[in-house]
C-alpha cells in the first residue's frame, strides 16, 4: 500500500518528504529503506506499541509502516506531456491514496510557480491535471468499447456509463464525486484505476507561527479547509520546515520541542496515522518477550488471513485465536488477569480482527 506526495512545484513536497523518511529511519527498531530515492518506508506512530511491550518485557518493538512516494514535477500541462508530464501522472495511478501538499505559507524567498499564495487555485491546477489524464483513459476505452458493441450488445450499457462519467469529469468533477447505486457501474468505476478515483488527504504546510492555532488565524488554510470539506477530505496544517526539524531529534528532544511549540503531537504523526486509515488499513498486535509488533491488515479482516501475515503456516494451520483487547489487556496488567476476568475470547475462523486486538494464534504445523 502506497501513497503518493502530490503538489505543484516548491511546495514543500520534497521537504515533507524528507522529513517522514527521517523520522522513519529513526524510530524503533525499523530497519529502514530506502527501495528508490522517492519511495520511502515510513513507521506508523502507535503508542500502544511502547506500553504493551513494557509490560511483556519485550526486547523489540517493531512499528507498522506504509510506503510514501514523492511525485515531483507535475506542473500545468501535465496531461499534455509538459515537463515530462505522463510519467508523473503514470507514477500516480500506482499508489492507493494521495497526499496533496498545497502551500498555505508566505516566503518571499521561496518563488511560487504561479506568482502569489493561492491554494484552491493550486488544487484547481493539479486536479484539472488529474481530470485531464482521467479523461483521456476513459476516451480509449469508449473508442474500443463502441468498437466491441458494435457485435456484443451486453457491452451497450458500459458504454453508456462511459461517456456519462466522462461527461462528468469534464465538467471540472472528481470521479470519487460521481454518485452511483447500480452494482455494475460501481465496479466499473473501480476497475477503470482513475486518478480522481483515489482518496486524497489535505496537506496545508504553513509556516511555523500558524501552528500553535492549527492554521486558524490563516485564510489560505480556511480555503484550504472548506474545499476539503465540501469535497469530503481530511486537511491536516503541518510546517514541512518544522517537521524537518523535528526529524533531526531524539524523542526527548521532539516531545521538548512540541511542547515549546505548543503542541501535543507533531503534524507529521498525525498525517501518517490518517494516511494509514485512508487507505483502509488498522493494526492487530502480538506481544511477547522478543518482540512486541503491530501487523497491518485491511479493515474486516478475517483471523486466519490475519494470521497469515504472520507466517502462511498460522493461516494453514489455523485452529484459534486467542484475543484481547489493548486497553483491557493494559487496564488487567497482565494476560493471566484478563483472562481471569473472561476478557481474553477464543475466536475462531470467521472472527473479523479489530484494530488493537492483542492476539495470540493456536495452529498446527
Ligand atoms: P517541492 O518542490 O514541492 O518539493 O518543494 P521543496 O520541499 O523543495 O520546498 C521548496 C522550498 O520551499 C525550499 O526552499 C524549502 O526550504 C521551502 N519550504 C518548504 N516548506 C516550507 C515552510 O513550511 N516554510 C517556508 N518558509 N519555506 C518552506
Amino acid at each position: 500500500m502506497k501513497l503518493g506526495i502530490v503538489g505543484l512545484p516548491n511546495v514543500g513536497k520534497s521537504t515533507l518528504f524528507n522529513s517522514l523518511t527521517k523520522a522513519g529511519a529513526e524510530s524503533a527498531n525499523y530497519p529502514f529503506c530506502t527501495i528508490d530515492p522517492n519511495v520511502g518506508v515510513v513507521a506508523v506512530p502507535d503508542e500502544r506499541l511502547n506500553k504493551l511491550a513494557a509490560l511483556y518485557n519485550s526486547a523489540k518493538v517493531t512499528p507498522a509502516v506504509i510506503e510514501f512516494v514523492d511525485i515531483a514535477g507535475l506542473v500545468k500541462g501535465a496531461s499534455k506531456g509538459e515537463g515530462l508530464g505522463n510519467q508523473f501522472l503514470a507514477n500516480i495511478r500506482e499508489v492507493d491514496a494521495i497526499v496533496h501538499v498545497v502551500r498555505c505559507f508566505e516566503d518571499t524567498n521561496v518563488i511560487h510557480v504561479d506568482g502569489n499564495i493561492n491554494p484552491l487555485r493550486d488544487i484547481e491546477t493539479i486536479n484539472l491535471e488529474l481530470i485531464l489524464s482521467d479523461a483521456e483513459i476513459l476516451e480509449r476505452r469508449i473508442a474500443k468499447t463502441t468498437r466491441g458493441a458494435r457485435n456484443d450488445k451486453t457491452l451497450a450499457k458500459e458504454l453508456d456509463f462511459l461517456q456519462r462519467l466522462k461527461a462528468y469529469l469534464e465538467a471540472g468533477n472528481l470521479a470519487i464525486g460521481f454518485d452511483t447505486d447500480d452494482e455494475d457501474e460501481q465496479a466499473w468505476i473501480k476497475e477503470y484505476n482513475l486518478l480522481t478515483y483515489k482518496p486524497v488527504i489535505f496537506a496545508a504546510n504553513v509556516s511555523e507561527d500558524d501552528l500553535a492555532d492549527d492554521g486558524a488565524s490563516n485564510e489560505h488554510v480556511a480555503a484550504v479547509r472548506k474545499f476539503a470539506a465540501e469535497n469530503n477530505c481530511e486537511v491536516f496544517v503541518i510546517s514541512a520546515e518544522i517537521e524537518q526539524e523535528i526529524s533531526e531529534l531524539d524523542d526527548d528532544e521532539k516531545q521538548m520541542f512540541l511542547e515549546d511549540l505548543g503542541l501535543k503531537e507533531s503534524g507529521l504523526d498525525k498525517l501518517i496515522k490518517a494516511s494509514y486509515s485512508l487507505l483502509g488499513l488498522i493494526s492487530y498486535l502480538t506481544s511477547g518477550e522478543d518482540e512486541t509488533r503491530a501487523w497491518t491488515i485491511k479493515k474486516g479482516t478475517k483471523a486466519p488471513q490475519a494470521a497469515g501475515k504472520i507466517h502462511t503456516d498460522f493461516e494453514r494451520g489455523f485452529i484459534k485465536a486467542e484475543v484481547v483487547n489493548y486497553q483491557d489487556l493494559l487496564d488487567c496488567g497482565s494476560y493471566s488477569k484478563a483472562k481471569e476476568k473472561g476478557l481474553v475470547g477464543l475466536e475462531g475462523k470467521d472472527y473479523i480482527v479489530k484494530d488493537g486486538d492483542v492476539i495470540l494464534f493456536r495452529f498446527n504445523v
